[in-house]
């Protein structure tokens, strides 16, 4: 991939070590990317709607554009709580692609959210996808209409599980094209 630049994974709040280990490992793998941990940062304040029971993912984007970047790094938020943006009930991940920032939610990547039996090989593949996707936003791509390429936008879980990790030709090529 041209000009990738660094990625920097970081926790918002308590995320286990080895989900965040082994997601930032595999994202780099399918990006080409170099991924590393970065310092965690707190839930950010006012993010809670009780209402809803959830976490506007807005302010996260914020706190990760607030803390500044060092060189050129993306910046990758990763967070246990349930994400909204207005008018979804629900998000797996957002983006800032101006701000080169991106938070994703394990919420609902984790098979016991849907009465499964929790499964850390499912949550730690769910979480790549979602990465991925997310970054493949700052990298200047929109959503996809093949349901197998990563940028497919997931309404559920089935088609984060359909889609693959990776990019489709037309999306690789809209990357050489905008790199
Ligand atoms: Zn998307
Ligand atoms: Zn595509």
């Amino acid at each position: 991939m041209a000009d990738m630049d660094d990625i920097e994974v970081i926790a918002f709040g308590e995320i286990d070590d080895g989900v965040l280990r082994d997601m930032a490992a595999a994202v780099g793998g399918v990006l080409g990317a170099d991924v590393h941990p970065g310092r965690s940062l707190p839930i950010p304040t006012g993010s809670c709607e009780p209402r809803r029971g959830q976490y506007h993912a807005q302010r996260f984007l914020e706190a990760l554009a607030d803390r500044g970047r060092q060189g050129g790094a993306i910046m990758l938020g990763v967070t246990g709580l349930d994400l909204f943006v207005p008018r979804l009930n629900f998000v797996f991940g957002a983006a800032d692609r101006s701000r080169r920032v991106a938070v994703i939610s394990l919420a609902r990547l984790d098979a016991g959210f849907y009465g499964e039996m929790p499964d850390a090989g499912v949550l730690r593949e769910r979480a790549v996808k979602e990465a991925v996707h997310e970054i493949g936003h700052i990298l200047g791509l929109d959503h996809c209409r093949d349901p197998a390429c990563i940028m497919f936008f997931s309404q559920t879980i089935a088609d984060t599980d359909a889609k693959g990790p990776g990019f489709c030709e037309i999306c690789r090529w809209k990357m050489a094209g905008s790199a």
